[in-house]
């Protein structure tokens, strides 16, 4: 009998720096094999893609701790054996085999989450391992040097003042040890942060001091247009470990569409510069696309760039309740996405990063019952110490620096909107998707918005497991030409 082969890969949660609240990235799997004594049962997919490289299939298996794996038809049949409770010796004479050749792969299917011992109830939603990381989103300033028009943030003459950012690190510090976390994750954000770079300064130095004295880890990483970066700044950035989430809209056009300077000049080229620089000093950049009905011609543009440079990316579908003129129609959507996952399938072979965080909101890279982190591990802080569940809500802040527990305050005052998971959500709540998807952006609920992302989501998740398949083949060097 061939070899039984699982592919997968369990260190998808490389900071993908999206510019909102990222699911916080969780342990996946262990890595010491389980005892595989008693009986064993396979948890069934929601979806198989042949990815037609030989009899190889990518699973999409929602309660799975490492939900996309790729198979061969040795694997296949051992898995398929396995939808009636077995135990190694019956599997072992059933395929006529030692009990040697069975254990291996079934501890692998056992780590990753294929199989599942019989005795245990599944339980349905997946158990959530314990989030270990407090975000907080800090505006550390609403202006900007760019006038993109689809920005929701009001260009005020408001920043944060220094008081104001000490005394958030120190908030910060006190809400994660009492919450029980493990790290602190700070954005700096804006409108332009790097305009108060002399706050950033300050607060990295707050920000290790102070979670060094509490024994916590802290990690953070600047949201930024790209344009405002000299070299000096970039070794600020590479010396203290800081990643970058860097917006690019799109090639030079559709880029300069929405994101050119006021003035009208192009920005485009001095975002490649800072991408350039960036790399060269080896920060960890992830590449983010807002698309918008405006820049559609741009997304396989990004992606393209992306792959080619190896680097994160992420594709955010535009924030906007109401649809007109920024959400575009479901078909033009689909017609870019599309394009760009072509893009994608022509790269895949020497891609490095999953592909399981780039796509809108969603990801495949571990089960959970919640889109982001919002009103439950995240925070956005205000320039004025006022704090708000979500950087989209800044115009209902809900606590302040100033309070006993404000992220207590915050997950009680904004339950509503985001507490339900997403099993409670009746649109959502028999979709094969909803351990990946989350249910979508909450604040977008019930909106023409969300009705369209969601068909889009549909369409598009599968073609998504089908070439992380495929790139998982590559990444375990199976050309197409030597794959039985
Ligand atoms: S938003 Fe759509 S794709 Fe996502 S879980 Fe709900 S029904 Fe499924
Ligand atoms: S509520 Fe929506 S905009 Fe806010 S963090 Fe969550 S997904 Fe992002």
């Amino acid at each position: 009998m061939q070899r039984p082969e699982i592919l997968f890969q369990i260190e998808a949660h490389r900071s993908i720096d999206c510019d909102c609240a990222c699911g916080t990235p969780y342990p996946a799997s262990s890595t010491s094999p389980p005892p595989l004594s008693g009986m064993w049962q396979a948890r069934q997919p929601a979806l198989t893609q042949s990815i037609e490289r030989g009899a190889w299939r990518a699973y999409y298996v929602p309660t799975a701790t490492t939900p996309v794996t790729v198979m061969n038809a040795a694997a296949q049949r051992l898995w398929s054996a396995l939808s009636e409770p077995r135990s190694v010796a019956e599997l072992a004479s059933l395929f006529d085999l030692p009990r040697t050749d069975v254990e291996a792969p079934l501890a692998t299917m056992a780590r990753v989450g294929l199989i599942r011992p019989w005795e245990a109830v599944e339980i349905a939603p997946p158990l959530e391992p314990q989030p270990t990381t407090l975000t907080a989103w800090l505006y550390l300033t609403q202006q900007c040097n760019l006038r993109c028009p689809y920005c929701y943030v009001p260009h005020r003459n408001a920043s944060m003042d220094e008081a104001t950012a000490r005394a958030a690190i120190a908030k910060l510090t006190e809400m994660t040890k009492r919450h029980g976390y493990r790290r602190i994750k700070i954005k700096y954000a804006g409108g332009e942060p790097t305009l108060r770079f002399d706050l950033i300064r300050t607060i990295q130095s707050a920000l290790t001091e102070q979670s060094r004295a509490a024994g916590l880890e802290a990690e953070s990483v600047v949201l930024t247009n790209g344009t405002t970066w000299n070299e000096e700044r970039l070794d600020f950035i590479a010396e203290h470990g800081i990643h970058m989430a860097i917006s690019l809209d799109g090639g030079a056009e559709a880029h300069n569409r929405l994101r050119a300077f006021p003035n009208g000049r192009s920005s485009y080229e001095k975002v490649l510069w800072t991408i350039e620089k960036a790399l060269e000093r080896g920060i960890e950049i992830t590449l983010s696309l807002t698309i918008t009905a405006w820049n559609l011609d741009g997304v396989s543009d990004v992606v393209r760039l992306a792959m080619e440079k190896a680097l994160p990316f992420n594709l955010n579908f535009v924030r906007e309740r109401q649809p007109q003129p920024w959400v575009p129609e479901a078909e033009a959507l689909a017609q870019a996405l599309h394009s760009a996952f072509r893009v994608m399938e022509q790269h895949i072979a020497t891609y490095p990063h999953p592909l399981t965080a780039s796509f809108d909101r969603a990801r495949f890279d571990f089960p959970h019952t919640h889109t982001c982190a919002a009103g439950r591990d995240y925070i956005a802080i205000l320039p004025d110490g006022r704090i708000a569940p979500c950087h989209m809500e800044t115009a209902n802040p809900l606590s302040t620096i100033e309070a006993t527990d404000p992220l207590a305050e915050v997950r009680r005052r904004s339950k509503a909107t985001f507490a339900p998971a997403v099993d409670e959500l009746p649109d959502c709540a028999t979709c094969p998707w909803r351990y990946a998807c989350g249910g979508g952006c909450p604040l977008l609920r019930g909106t023409e918005a969300h009705r369209r992302y969601c068909r889009i989501y549909r369409r598009f998740y599968p073609e998504l497991i089908r070439l992380e398949g495929l790139r998982l083949l590559y990444r375990h060097r199976k050309s197409p030409f030597s794959i039985d």
